[in-house]
């Protein structure tokens, strides 16, 4: 675990190498142009899947950065692969950006960008390229051409095409687009070195046929720019400042400087600094997936129930779980950002929830493992009113009121016929605090045939009852919560816990599967406390006792809740 784990929500913002860069940049002037932020950078996901909590800190980087330095941060899909992207994935990518609590509007503009917007001046460009003798059409098959892009240990070989005359390669670049060939019959590639000890600067392809539908573009195009060669020139047309993304893009930099280079020197770009890359480590959570590829097997085999199940660390999932946003940048500004490759424990996330949750969420009691309680010296049919604060260290937030009566529900394990020793909760002949009740001594018990406690008894004391003088007179060690069985809410809760038993469950290629936690959820039905029966979907409480439960925003019914726990009182994973 690297120690940043240790580091406070309030440590000084300007502790992270990015910030760093970037203040050094401000106070030199680098991006200094009128009527322009010095800040610009960007999110730019591929619309392919579902976002997820590593994602999360990429865009509370991104967008992060923008607002703490009166920037901006475009919204901008990298949607130059056809066949895999989808506009469904568009609009769950765009509602996560919002949820997350960001906008890529700026000034009453909005910076929503798409790679594929820009493809006829990307078409353009290459037809530059080639003209300038700074990229050729290459007609090898593919197979020769992964042979003689040789290997870390050797250098690569020249294409056969690598010297055909610029006007040449612009006949074919021209018919490729016009859908003269089949799909890798040629490609465009950018001619630099094949020698280099970089692969990807041995004349890396640019742009490739591909007889594809496009969710955008639909049927206008057959011939589509990469990734890298899109990548750096949409940042430069958006005029992005700094570039933020993460270390496996380390070797692609000299490329990206090496295309913005090439097109400046054509005239292309008018700002006089282009945007410049920098790498991150990305985020790895422990007992947590986010290879968008393991996270699609998972929905598509059934293991988990759908993209916005609570125990998966995608957006729609935690969101659900019911993680604030707030929860999620707190995580995001704790965990800082590292230039190496490391594992963030998934207790800090959770950490993060509870210290976010604990001074918002209003308090209820639920008992979650019902066992009947009945208080056989009070009155049958009567109730008495307690009360409770709504938040215990916020009175000016008021109280809720809830009745007593004569037959209540505890939880189970709150009662032991044959006490272990040290337990000080209910068992025959021993007095405990119903708490905001009354104090009670267990008389009896009652089975049933198998010799199974199915209901306890007890006395209460009329003259203890929480918040009178009387009170006083009482000392317990114990002190249990209740309801009141005739007014309370009958809800079905759900008892979600880590979805791997393993903290790193596809290191190394293991199998993620066989490291599922077979308890990671559980549904049950509980009794609430009176009154939750209006708790609205997406409405967060402390179950006292219990920890965080959220009113589920699809299941929920009014005047029904269905709960999700959203995380225990305190990380009992560690001990
Ligand atoms: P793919 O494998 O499909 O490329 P990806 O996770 O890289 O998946 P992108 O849509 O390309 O997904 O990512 C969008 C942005 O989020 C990129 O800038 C990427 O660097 C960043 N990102 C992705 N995963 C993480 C992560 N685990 N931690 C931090 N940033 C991430
Ligand atoms: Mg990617």
């Amino acid at each position: 675990m690297s120690n940043e784990q240790t580091k406070s929500a309030n440590a000084p913002s300007s502790s992270n190498f990015l910030r760093a860069i970037i203040e050094s940049d401000l106070k030199a002037g680098t991006y200094r142009r009128a009527g322009m932020p010095e800040v610009i950078t960007r999110f730019p996901p591929e619309p392919n899947g579902y976002l997820h909590i590593g994602h999360a800190k990429s865009i509370c980087l991104n967008f992060g950065l923008a607002r703490d330095y009166a920037g901006r941060c475009h919204m901008r899909f990298d949607d130059t692969n056809p066949t895999k992207e989808e506009q469904e994935f568009v609009d769950t990518i765009l509602d996560s950006v919002r949820w997350l609590g960001f906008t890529w509007e700026h000034q009453g503009e909005a910076h929503l960008h798409y790679a594929s917007d820009y493809f006829g001046r990307l078409y353009e460009m290459a037809e530059y390229l080639i003209t300038a003798g700074h990229a050729y059409v290459d007609s090898q098959s593919a197979e020769d051409m992964a042979k003689n892009r040789g290997n870390f240990s050797e250098p690569g070989k020249n294409s056969p095409f690598r010297d055909r005359p610029p006007a040449e390669s612009l006949d074919l670049f021209r018919r490729m687009k016009a859908g003269e060939f089949r799909d890798g019959e040629h490609v465009l590639r950018a001619k630099i070195d094949m020698a280099s000890p970089n692969m990807n600067m041995r004349d890396p392809a640019i742009f490739r046929i591909r007889h594809a539908h496009h969710h955008r573009t639909g049927d206008k195009w057959c011939v589509y720019p990469m990734y890298d060669y899109t990548h750096p020139i949409s940042d430069a047309l958006e005029k992005i400042t700094h570039s933020i993304c993460t270390l496996e893009f380390q070797d692609h930099r000299p490329f990206y400087d090496w295309i913005l280079a090439r097109l400046a020197e054509g005239g292309y770009f008018d700002q006089p600094t282009l945007p410049h890359q920098h790498e991150f480590a990305r985020l790895n959570l422990t007992y947590a997936i986010t290879s968008k590829r393991r996270l699609l097997q998972m929905v598509e085999e059934g293991i988990v129930d759908g993209w916005d199940d609570p125990r998966l660390a995608t957006i729609v999932g935690i969101r659900r779980r019911g993680f604030t946003p707030e929860s999620v940048q707190l995580f995001c500004e704790r965990i800082g950002v590292a230039k190496a490759d490391g594992w963030i424990d998934m207790s800090i996330l959770e950490g993060s929830l509870r210290d976010d949750l604990d001074p918002k969420a209003p308090r209820a009691v639920a008992v979650l493992r019902p066992l009947k309680l009945i208080l056989d010296n009070f009155p049958e049919g009567e109730t008495v009113e307690c009360s409770a604060p709504v938040h215990p260290h916020f009175p000016e937030r008021g109280n809720r009121t809830f009745p007593i009566s004569r037959e209540l529900w505890i939880e189970q394990e709150d009662f032991m016929e044959s006490p272990v020793k040290g337990y000080f909760r209910l068992f025959p002949g021993n007095r405990v605090r119903l708490r905001y009740g009354y104090v009670i001594e267990c008389t009896s018990v009652d089975k049933d045939a198998n010799g199974n406690v199915v209901a306890v008894h007890a006395n209460y004391f009329a003259d203890s009852k929480s918040g009178t003088e009387g009170s006083a007179n009482y000392k317990v060690k114990g002190n249990i919560h209740w309801v009141s069985a005739e007014h309370a809410v009958e809800a079905e809760v759900r008892l979600y816990d880590r979805l791997f038993t393993d903290p790193q469950p596809d290191a190394g290629g293991k199998d993620f599967l066989a490291a599922i936690n077979p308890q990671s959820k559980e549904v049950i039905t509980a009794y609430l406390e009176s009154g939750m029966d209006k708790a609205m979907p997406e409405d967060r409480y402390q179950f006292e006792r219990h920890g965080y439960f959220v009113a589920d925003h699809e299941d929920s019914k009014p005047g029904k809740p269905v709960f999700n726990r959203i995380v225990t009182l305190r990380d009992s994973w560690g001990k």
